[in-house]
């Protein structure tokens, strides 16, 4: 078991890539946080896991909100008395053209992905800091290192993670806190089902032509990637036992952008 008694914060892990993310680091050994927006769902998926016999709790939290960041780590805390790994994972997608794109709608996707990384990272490297060790994982995508039409918040934003990681990693270096970032491909959870209609009524093409010839048209074998292969990439991140990894970002994308 490669993740035996460490506990585990993953943010939006009621749904989707964090709930795999959830899955995995608990079969690893892990005490495993839900932390989420959405409480009835966060819930469900740490009884699942009580239910197969790990340890799990819920916390409710909206990534973007200062107060609730806060207490949620702390509650993690007092439960379980340290964090060891913080899976950066919480996010949304908008599609729009940037010329109509409102103001409101690239400050929502900045505050979640951003704003919700910094606030959880700093929350936990309190903790991280005081207890010398620590592993903390940012949720990027191929959009970190691409562009595509219509996600200009979200190519934004994703691109900033890196850059946020690279910081928390030097900064951390001296208390053993480690930073990465995972870049997937097109995953399909809600996030993704939800755009395909959108996109396709936005660019004037079928729903399987949003998938074929733009979501799958840069990987290698036109597959998708799965909740699962991204899961194995936390899971190393969150494991690996030097400081050699740090501050790196990994795609795993069916070969959707090589570097
Ligand atoms: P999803 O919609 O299945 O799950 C997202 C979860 O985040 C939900 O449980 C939701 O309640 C939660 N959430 C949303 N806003 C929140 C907030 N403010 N505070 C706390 N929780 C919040 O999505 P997913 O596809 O699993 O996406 C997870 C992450 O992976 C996102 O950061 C996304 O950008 C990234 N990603 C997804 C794909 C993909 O193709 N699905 C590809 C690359 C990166």
């Amino acid at each position: 078991m490669r993740l035996q008694n460490k506990v585990a914060i993953i943010t939006g892990a009621a749904s989707g890539i964090g709930n795999a993310i959830a899955k995995k680091y608990a079969a690893e050994g892990a005490k495993v946080v839900i932390a989420d927006l959405d409480s009835d769902h966060a819930e469900l998926a740490a009884k699942s896991l009580r239910e197969e016999g790990h340890e799990a709790m819920s916390v409710v939290m909206d990534v973007t909100n200062e107060d609730q960041v806060n207490k949620g780590v702390e509650k993690v805390v007092a439960a379980y008395d340290k964090v060891d790994v913080l899976v950066s994972n919480a996010g949304i997608q908008v599609i729009s053209p940037v010329e109509s794109l409102p103001l409101a709608d690239w400050k929502r996707m900045l505050a979640i992905h951003l704003d919700g990384a910094f606030l959880t990272t700093r929350a936990c490297l309190k903790y991280m800091y005081k207890q010398n060790s620590g592993s903390i994982i940012y949720m990027g995508s191929v959009h970190s290192k691409e562009a595509s039409l219509l996600k200009a918040p979200y190519v934004t934003a994703k691109h900033g993670l890196i850059g946020l990681c690279k910081v928390v990693a030097k900064e951390g270096i001296k208390h053993n806190v480690r930073a990465n970032v995972i870049c997937p491909g097109f995953v399909r959870t809600p996030l993704v089902d939800k755009q395909i209609p959108e996109q396709a009524k936005d660019l004037g093409i079928s729903e399987d032509d949003v998938v074929k010839k733009i979501m799958l048209k840069d990987t290698i074998d036109g597959e998708f990637t799965t909740a699962e292969d991204v899961a194995e990439i936390a899971l190393l991140f969150a494991s690996f036992d030097s400081n050699a990894l740090t501050g790196q970002s990994l795609l795993v994308s069916h070969g959707w952008f090589m570097q």
